[in-house]
């Protein structure tokens, strides 16, 4: 298990005050997460030390550059366990990861008839991107729905796969019910039709020991911010001969192996879909973001949020009027979006801020997922290493006082 009074000294925003003398409570990590100085301070040992560009340069600074940059990909092809550096790219962030394998791979594979299916609990990052695709190649959109519990609706897979889909593109954590999807057997389903898998793990590599070997899936995308690491950087994992036949997503300097006027040649991967000057600072940031998370243990990581997020589930059951979305605990990530009967998720979330707790409301980002659940919005806490059960007590206390203030009691 984790030692959280120890992990909380590892993040210096954490004993911030979020108004005058009240302290930070921070349950919005499916948003971002908060870094640990280790990452801070990496990055700023790059700036401060050696900041230059990678891959160009001869000198030392760019050669050590050059270095911070590829160790760090070699630390996340350990992390996620893939079988080579050559199949981690750098993008921007799970977004981007996305729309790299729509435009490079189907917008050019895909024609009409052929199928791509997503689920009905997706992140927009991965609906809009395929509406963008089907549009231009005149492939159909299809969806699995999920049933009230906020879990995938397992028997509508085999109506839903057949020879025309190409892709299947699934969420392995929903960002909103927290479900924790079988990611392995949806792989194996897409691969029975001759489909390829790609899984959004914006939700799960922060929060679960994670393998694309296990898995088995073609693509999968995440966000390093999301990790301890920093904003501005994301990574697509994608098999070898994948990635080895998709042309370039976007042109410039670095991807290339010769330039002509008329035609060019790329570079090897990965860094054929590496075009221009990368997020190098930010690359360093997510190896030592990786080196600290693999420093708690993935599996204790991810013992602690499974403990408080039983907690959360059992703690805010007891407050009157509060649905929790999603599944029972033991299919469930750190996540825990509610609605309060007669207070709308703004003001719970205004009025918790007041007690220095910062929480999400909106539709996260899923707005057919709200949309067939027959709400607007709900609230979100979300959890990480750092949270404890006091947090969780504060927020309850919280609710109970948004009930008072909207005279709910
Ligand atoms: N997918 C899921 C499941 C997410 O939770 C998020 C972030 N909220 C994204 C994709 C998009 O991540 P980013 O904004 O870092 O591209």
């Amino acid at each position: 298990m984790l030692n959280v009074q120890e992990v909380r000294t590892d993040f210096p925003i954490l004993s911030i005050e979020a108004h005058p003398g009240v302290p930070l409570i921070y349950l919005d990590s499916a948003a971002t997460s908060q870094k640990p100085s280790v990452v801070v301070d990496a990055m700023n040992a790059f700036y401060r030390s050696y900041n230059s560009n990678v891959h160009r340069g001869i000198h030392r600074l760019s050669e050590d550059a050059t270095t911070g940059y590829e160790t760090a990909r070699r630390k996340v092809q350990a992390f996620i366990n893939a079988e080579s550096a050559e199949s981690i790219v750098y993008t921007r962030n799970t977004t981007e990861a996305i729309n790299l394998v729509a435009y490079s791979w189907a917008r050019t594979q895909l024609q009409p008839g052929d199928e791509l299916l997503i689920t009905a609990m997706e992140h927009h990052a991965n609906i809009v991107p395929w509406q963008l695709i089907s549009d231009m190649t005149g492939a159909t959109l299809r969806h699995v729905p999920f049933r009230s519990d906020g879990t995938l609706d397992m028997a509508k897979l085999p109506e839903l796969l057949s020879d025309k889909t190409k892709l299947f593109a699934f969420t392995a954590v929903s960002n909103v019910f927290g479900t924790i999807n079988p990611v392995r057997e949806l792989v194996d389903a897409a691969h029975a039709v001759g489909a390829l898998a790609l899984v959004d793990a914006a939700q799960a590599v922060p929060h679960m020991p994670v393998d694309v070997q296990a898995w088995d899936c073609d693509f999968m995308a995440f966000s390093a911010h999301k990790m301890c690491g920093p904003t501005g950087i994301g990574i697509l994992y994608g098999k070898g001969e994948l990635l080895e036949s998709m042309p370039p997503f976007m042109g410039g300097g670095d991807m290339i192996r010769r330039v002509g006027l008329d035609k060019s040649t790329w570079a090897d991967l990965p860094h054929k879909f590496e075009a221009g000057t990368p997020a190098i600072a930010e690359a360093i940031g997510l190896g030592a973001a990786v080196d600290y998370l693999t420093g708690l243990g993935m599996e204790n990581v991810h013992a602690h949020e499974q403990f408080i997020v039983n907690y959360a589930v059992e703690a805010l059951s007891d407050v009157p009027g509060l649905t929790i979305l999603g599944p029972g605990a033991s299919q469930r990530a750190g996540v825990a979006a509610f609605t309060l009967n007669g207070a709308h998720p703004h003001d719970i979330a205004q009025l918790l801020d007041e007690d220095g707790i910062a929480v999400r409301a909106g539709h996260h980002c899923a707005m057919p997922l709200h949309q067939i659940c027959g709400i607007n919005a709900t609230a979100r806490a979300s959890f990480y290493v750092h949270t404890t059960t006091e947090e969780v007590d504060k927020l309850v206390a919280g609710l109970h006082r948004v009930r008072r203030v909207f005279r709910l009691e």
